[in-house]
């Protein structure tokens, strides 16, 4: 299972009622960071999520409404009594970045490992993700996003008790090993199912749709993804700012076969980006415009799942 929640949903610049475009994952107890512009941390403690549990903030690219927020956050994460190190991932440069962010946040409680990826990287994040990235097409150099969880074979425990295979070894089986038991060999195929699909979750902003991002974002339970233009006449704008029309986003989606699309990363002048809705569901039916707190989770079974905010849980938290 993967939870999910958008913080804010503004392009460029934070506007009261709009924080900047980002969001937070939750897995296993582990928050991983999607972003972090000018006021993120501010959006973070509405939602009460905590700051501790930060274990990793992956970057789209360095421009910055996606970036600035990096020294008041590590601030915040220090005091929330955070000790265990903190990973940063981020395209070419995020290395530079972070060194010129941090004179003004030197002194910290917990170590800071940055690591720049390239397209194609695949590497194991916190709480049981698996990280994958693809390059996208901005001003700058960019990265989707693709956060996988996969889930353990079934153990028939019924099977496992008939063949008389005492309960204590079931989790030696479980982790793949072979088990004795009295002279007797048990091998994990005896008494486990087949593989089972997982869950994952796509993040795509500040691009062009590509044909890599597609690949990279094939079939996630849930996008999300950026929608700077709402209106289909600014499609000049995206192709000259390096973005994506509600529509063209919404067509990535529908050609990667996802579950679900979040729009966000709205462009200052779009007030009210769900006026625009029906140009991203001409294309693809399962979109819901992004607003700050909007929260899902992706379930093994059933897949992607909106949650409905509960307004009295919201508050300060750590
Ligand atoms: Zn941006
Ligand atoms: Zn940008």
């Amino acid at each position: 299972m993967i939870d999910v929640m958008l913080l804010g949903t503004g392009a460029m610049t934070p506007l009261p009622g709009r924080w900047l475009s980002s969001a937070l994952v939750r897995s296993e107890g582990s928050l991983v960071l999607l972003d972090c512009g000018e006021g993120t941390q501010v959006a973070m403690r509405e939602r009460g999520w905590g700051f501790r549990r930060l274990d990793a903030l992956c970057l789209s690219h360095l421009h910055a409404d996606h970036v600035a927020g990096v020294p008041g956050l590590l601030h915040t994460v220090a005091n929330a009594g955070r000790t265990s190190p903190l990973h940063i991932y981020g395209p070419a440069g995020t290395v530079d970045v972070i060194e010129g962010l941090r004179t003004i946040a030197r002194d910290l409680p917990y170590e800071v490992r940055v690591r720049e990826l390239a397209s194609g990287d695949e590497i194991d994040g916190p709480g049981e993700l698996r990280i994958r990235v693809a390059a996208g097409e901005h001003r700058v150099p960019v990265l989707g996003y693709r956060f996988g969880r996969s889930r353990a074979p079934k153990f028939d425990a019924d099977r496992a008790r008939e063949m008389g295979v005492p309960v204590k070894a079931w989790s030696v089986l479980q982790r793949g090993e072979d088990v004795e038991v009295a002279g007797r060999v048990f091998e994990p195929s005896m008494v486990i199912g087949e593989q089972r699909s997982g869950v994952a979750l796509g993040f795509a902003t500040d691009t062009r749709p590509t044909d890599t991002l597609r690949e990279l974002i094939s079939g996630v339970d849930l996008l999300i993804a950026e929608g700077t233009y709402g209106v289909d006449d600014d499609g000049d704008k995206a192709i000259t700012h390096r973005h994506m029309t509600f529509r063209e986003s919404a067509q990535l989606a529908a050609k990667a076969g996802v579950g679900h699309l979040w729009l966000t990363h709205f462009s200052a002048s779009m007030l009210n980006p769900v006026d625009w809705r029906g140009n991203a569901t001409d294309v693809f039916p399962h979109v819901t415009i992004g607003r700050a707190g909007l929260e899902g989770r992706l379930n093994f079974d059933t897949g992607y799942e909106e949650i409905q905010m509960k307004e009295e849980c919201r508050g300060l938290s750590h």
